[in-house]
C-alpha cells in the first residue's frame, strides 16, 4: 500500500470522534504531502527546526502539533508555529510559553504530557504531580490546558501499555471533574503505530501514527 492508501484506511477505521496527528518525524516533505493529499488535517512534529522547514511551504493546509519534548529556549519560535504542543511538562515550560504568546497577542492551547510509567530517560511529569502542575499554570492566560497526552512503555507487547493509558484516562477524568477556571479537559493523546487501538479503547481521543503510514516495510497483522 501506498501512503496515500494507508492514510485513508486509517482515517475510516477511526471511530469519528477520535483525531488522527501523522507523526513525520525523519519523513520528506514529499512524505508528508502525500498524507495531506489523503486527508490528514493534523501534522505532528517532534523538532520545532524540523517544522520551520516545512511549514512555510504547507501552512495553512493542517494544523501543527508539537509531539517533542520543547527546550526554552526554542519556545519563542514554536509559538509562532505550533496550533497546539502536546509536550508542557513543567512550570517553568508553561510559564515560557505564555510569556512568549502574551507578546505575540496569542492563545496557546496545550496538552500536558504524563511519564506514566515512570521511565527515568522520558519527558513527561510523573502522575502524581500532574494534578498541582495543572492547578498551578491555569493562571497563566495565555495558554489553555486542554487535556493530556502520553507515549506509554514503547516496545514490547502493546499490551503492556494498557494500565499505563488507563492510570492517564484516570488523571484526565479527575482533573475534568475538578471544573478549573481556564482548563478544558478535552483530548486526551495517547497511542502510536503499534498500541492506537487500545489507546482508543482506553479513551484517547487523539492518536498519533508515524510508523503505519510511512514505513513501508510495516504490515497490519
Ligand atoms: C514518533 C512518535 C509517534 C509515532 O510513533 P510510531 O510508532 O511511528 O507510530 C507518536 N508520538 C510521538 C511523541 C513520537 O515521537
Amino acid at each position: 500500500m501506498f501512503i496515500r492508501q494507508r492514510v485513508q484506511k486509517i482515517l475510516n477505521e477511526l471511530p469519528y470522534n477520535v483525531e488522527l496527528v501523522v507523526a513525520v518525524k525523519t519523513r520528506s516533505l514529499d512524505e508528508i504531502r502525500q498524507a495531506i493529499e489523503a486527508g490528514a488535517k493534523i501534522i505532528g512534529q517532534n523538532y520545532v527546526q524540523d517544522a520551520e522547514k516545512i511549514y512555510q511551504v504547507l501552512d495553512n493546509q493542517v494544523t501543527w502539533h508539537l509531539i517533542g519534548h520543547l527546550q526554552t529556549n526554542k519556545v519563542k519560535k514554536a509559538v509562532t508555529i505550533f496550533d497546539m504542543i502536546q509536550t508542557v511538562d513543567s512550570f517553568r515550560l508553561a510559564k515560557e510559553i505564555h510569556k512568549r504568546c502574551e507578546q505575540n497577542n496569542k492563545n496557546m492551547p496545550i496538552l500536558i504530557e504524563i511519564n506514566s510509567a515512570r521511565e527515568k530517560q522520558k519527558s513527561g511529569v510523573f502522575p502524581e504531580k500532574t494534578i498541582k502542575l495543572v492547578k498551578d499554570i491555569s493562571g497563566f492566560k495565555s495558554i489553555k490546558v486542554m487535556g493530556l497526552m502520553t507515549m506509554g512503555p514503547r516496545t514490547g507487547d502493546p499490551e503492556n501499555s494498557r494500565p499505563y493509558f488507563i492510570k492517564t484516562r484516570k488523571i484526565f477524568d479527575y482533573i475534568k471533574n475538578l471544573n478549573l477556571d481556564n482548563i478544558e479537559m478535552k483530548y486526551l493523546s495517547m497511542g502510536m503505530t503499534n498500541s492506537y487501538k487500545i489507546a482508543i479503547e482506553e479513551g484517547a481521543n487523539i492518536v498519533r501514527i508515524g510508523t503505519k503510514i510511512f514505513d513501508k516495510n510495516w504490515e497490519d497483522l
